[in-house]
This record gives C-alpha cells, structure tokens and sequence, in this order.
C-alpha cells in the first residue's frame, strides 16, 4: 500500500484506477486548484473521513482553468463523492455546475460540490463557515453586529457581505479599493435591508465607501467588527488597512488570513486593546459544512481542528 501522492493532474484523472493503484482507501474527494501543492484541506479531511469512519481519502488536483469542464465531467465518470474548489476556479464552477445552493446562488461563488448520480450540486460553505467562526471566536452573532468589511469587492469579500445580508445584520458597510464594485453589491443586497424593520439611529444601515481613511473614520463609529477579506495581511511588508488609531477597544477584529496566525491588522486591534482572530476557524468550519453536505451527517470537528493545526505546526 502507498500513500498518496502530493498533487495529482487531469491526466492522472483520465486514468483513475491506475494513478490511485496502490492506496489503501479510494481517493474520492478532492479539491482543485490551481495552484494547489499548498492546500491545508487533505490535512484537516483526512482525520475527519477517518474518524467518520468514510471508507475514502481526500487528495489535491492541480486543475488548469482550461480543463476544468473535463475534470468536473471525470468527477462523475470516476466515482467521486464531491470535490472542494479554490482559487481560481470558484467563479468558473459556479457556472459549470447543474444545480447551486441558495448561498452558492448569492455569492456567485462555489468552494464545494456534491456528485449526485449525474448531477454536480455546488455550495458555498465559506459564508455559513465565516459565520459560524465568528461565534466561535468572539461568542456573538452576527446577526446582531454592525459589519465593517474590508475587500467587499473580491470572492472571499462578497461572501462575508452576502452571509451578513442575509442573517440581517444590524448594520453593513461594504469597503473596497475599488469603490464601484463595493457600489454594485450594495444595490444588489439593498432589497434585502429594505426588507427589514429594523431602526439603527441616524447611520444608513447599508452603506458603500472606497478603501480611503476619511471614510472608514466616518463609518468606524458605527461599526462592531471589521472584517478583513482583502488579499493584504500575509506579507509582512503589506501596509496596513486601517490606520492603528482608529481602532477601539470595543471593535472585534477577524482576518480571513490564518497565515502568519497574527498580522498586522490583528496586531494594531491587540495594541488598542481590542478582540482579533485569524482565519483558521473560517476555514475549518467551511471543511466541516463541506464535509456535511458529502456525507448529510455532523463532521468530526475536533479531529479537523487536530488535523490543521498539526499541518501548521510542521
Ligand atoms: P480576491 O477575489 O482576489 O479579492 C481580493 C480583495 O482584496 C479585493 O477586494 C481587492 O480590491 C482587495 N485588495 C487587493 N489589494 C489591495 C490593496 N492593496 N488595498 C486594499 N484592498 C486590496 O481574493 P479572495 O479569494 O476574495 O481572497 C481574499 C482573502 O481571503 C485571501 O487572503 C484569502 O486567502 C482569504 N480567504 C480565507 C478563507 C478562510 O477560510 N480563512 C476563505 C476564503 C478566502 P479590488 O477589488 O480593488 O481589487
């Protein structure tokens, strides 16, 4: 029996029975990429289909985006339960699937899909899993926060929006460096807040600023947790996102980026005082609600959680 090998390719999917000859288990699940050697996912998986007691493994694909209509079609010719999607395929595979979950539906994006029979089903477990982070880490809703989120125009960004839209958060504003693209997600959410009766004060309850100090000065007052879903916070030349002093003891910090565990955004929040945490809960609850909508059962999250921070400690 061998172990799996690190990365494996569309050509390795033509010829499944032969590629995977030597496992132990099938490897039926995967997640695509492109790139992909970098990949936490079979780490936090893994532990969890055993513990599960799933009689599968869970392997990297390194899928170009040309060949991605062929590979989700060898999904199904090849037997597998489902597949995780990043980087950057979640828009493509959006497109490309026979059905979407309302979530998928509303973020436009899609980070897991479910094989059923002769149908691809795609979810977005990145929103409920933000969610669901956040509870875990500060032991609030965010139903009942005002939401700052900066990087309101990217995939990760529109997630977290959308997610907060629809759990009617008390408050939204949508920040983006791009100022028109933060704009148009907020007619597009409008519908749901005007739908809502709620009453907040004088403040718009849905706003959209550009990614510029005076603004966030302004919307900072009204805001209880700042959300980072921007691509800034791994490098540590990366200039900051907020300038330190504006951040209060009262606001709550979550960063979507895990690694560094603390960045600079975190640090600044810690420095005055205030709650921050990193991404990883994000990500191992988006494995969780993946791996329930696999196998319709709970996840074993505790071994997930083993299995990620064992792959980050190494
Ligand atoms: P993306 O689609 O490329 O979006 C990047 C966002 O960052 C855009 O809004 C972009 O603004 C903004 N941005 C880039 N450079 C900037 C700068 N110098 N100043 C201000 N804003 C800037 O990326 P994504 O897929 O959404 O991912 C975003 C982050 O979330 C990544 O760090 C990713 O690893 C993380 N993430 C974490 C999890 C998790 O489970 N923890 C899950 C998903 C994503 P413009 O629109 O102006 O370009």
């Amino acid at each position: 029996m061998s172990a799996p090998q690190e990365v494996y390719t569309l050509a390795d999917l033509q010829d499944w029975g032969a590629a995977t000859s030597g496992l132990e288990l099938p490897a039926r699940i995967s997640v695509f990429g492109d790139p992909v050697k970098h990949s936490r996912s079979p780490q936090m998986h893994n532990p969890a289909l055993l513990e599960g007691g799933q009689q599968c493994q869970y392997i990297r694909l390194h899928i170009e985006p040309d060949q991605l209509p062929q590979a989700l079609q060898l999904l199904k010719e090849q037997n597998f339960i489902g597949t995780n999607v990043t980087i950057p395929h979640k828009g493509g595979v959006h497109d490309a699937v026979d059905e979407l979950t309302e979530v998928a539906r509303l973020t436009q994006a899609v980070n897991t899909v479910l094989v059923d029979g002769d149908r691809l089903i795609g979810h977005n477990t990145d929103a409920p899993g933000l969610e669901r982070a956040i509870r875990e880490e500060f032991s609030v809703d965010l139903s009942d926060l005002r939401v700052m989120v900066l990087g309101a125009g990217g995939g990760a960004g529109r997630a977290a929006c959308v997610q907060a839209a629809v759990k009617r958060c008390q408050r939204l504003v949508l920040v983006n460096r791009t100022f028109e693209k933060a704009d148009s997600l907020r007619q597009e959410l409008a519908p749901i807040f005007a739908d809502s009766d709620k009453l907040l004060g004088p403040v718009d309850r849905l706003v959209a600023i550009p990614h510029e100090v005076e603004a966030l000065e302004r919307e900072l007052k009204h805001t209880d947790i700042i959300i980072n879903a921007t691509s800034l916070g791994m490098k540590v030349g990366d200039p900051a996102l907020i300038p330190a002093h504006l951040i209060q003891p009262s606001h709550l910090i979550y960063d979507m980026v895990y690694a560094p565990p603390q960045t600079r955004l975190m640090r600044d929040a810690v420095q005055a005082g205030a709650r921050a945490a990193n991404g990883l809960s994000m990500l191992l609850w988006q494995g969780a609600y993946a791996y329930e909508f696999w196998f319709n059962e709970p996840a074993p999250v505790e071994a997930m959680r083993r299995g990620l921070e064992e792959s980050l400690a190494s």
